[in-house]
């Protein structure tokens, strides 16, 4: 019988903390005690399995129920919970890290989580608002309305104003983000190792036999962004990791589960032979190399 979510499927995670003791909601964070409930689960009804070996089994049509898990954004979750329940249940996993954090600095989705569970979304969006204002810019976020239903997680205030930062050039989001950040937090590096591993902690997935692959160096949304700004960000992120941790990389997620038309040409000129988006869904023996679809954690009812 093949589980209801499908039989050959990959399930991906970001925060992994207990929601007590996170104060932006926002996250979305799979509790601990739930995450080896799910990987408990999966075990029970699945052969664990790389997300590329998901993929062939797929393609190839084979009977046997497949899972694959996954961990993007490099968070130290993914070291301090994460890799002791997949050692105990003798599985791997691939994680899909930024690089910036390397270099002592916070991609700015992850600011903005921070100052989320900081600061109020009205209050936050007041202040975007005012930024705007000041640089002389058109600013203002509807509020009566989600302006992108694909963030299916979020409240409409939180969602329009992951959006509206998405959707501007980096100069301005990061400008606006930077600014507030350091009106609440003096030590930036400090703040980065709280939130992420560093480059010997992964290098310890690795020993550990863990997957790593590639999740740009800044976590931008590939979608809106150049061909040149991509090539750079993709190159960035995949180099970084393949320089530190002395392997090639073959896989890659992308940042937001976005792309366009340039990115998957992107990845193939770096050697980048599959890729996984976020889509919600099995995988199918159709399924295209470069959108390897995955479930979020929170679809995974247990
Ligand atoms: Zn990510």
């Amino acid at each position: 019988m093949t589980p209801s979510l499908g039989r050959h499927i990959i399930v991906n995670y970001h925060y992994i903390r207990d929601k007590a003791q996170t104060p932006f909601q926002g996250i979305h964070a799979c509790a601990p005690d739930l995450f080896r409930r799910q990987i408990a689960y999966l075990k029970k009804n699945y052969t664990i399995a790389l997300f590329g070996d998901v993929y062939e089994a797929a393609k190839q049509g084979s009977a046997e129920s497949m899972a694959a898990i996954t961990f993007d954004d490099g968070f130290r979750d993914h070291l301090e919970i994460a890799l002791p329940a997949l050692k105990n249940a003798g599985i791997r996993g691939t994680f899909f890290p930024v690089t910036l954090p390397w270099e002592g600095k916070i991609p700015a989705p992850y600011k903005l989580h921070i100052l989320l569970s900081h600061l109020p979304a009205e209050e936050l969006i007041a202040r975007f608002e005012i930024y705007m204002k000041r640089e002389g810019r058109e600013g203002a976020i509807p509020r009566d309305h989600r302006i992108n239903e694909q963030r299916r997680f979020d409240d409409a205030l939180t969602s329009n104003l992951k959006e509206t930062l998405m959707r501007l050039d980096d100069e301005t989001k990061t400008g606006f983000l930077n600014e507030v950040f350091r009106s609440l937090f003096a030590d930036e590096a400090a703040e980065t190792r709280k939130l992420f591993m560093t480059t010997e902690e992964i290098k310890l997935l690795v020993r550990e036999g863990m997957e790593i692959g590639s999740h740009t160096h800044t976590h931008i949304s590939l979608e809106s962004a150049p061909a040149d700004a991509q090539t750079d960000e993709i190159t960035k992120g995949h180099r970084f990791l393949e320089d530190a941790l002395r392997i090639r990389l073959t896989s890659f997620s992308y940042p937001h589960g976005r792309w366009n038309d340039a990115t998957q040409h992107i990845l193939q000129a770096l050697g980048i032979k599959r890729a996984a988006i976020l889509g919600a869904c099995a995988v199918e023996a159709s399924t295209s190399i470069y959108e390897i679809p995955r479930y979020d954690a929170n679809d995974l009812l247990v």
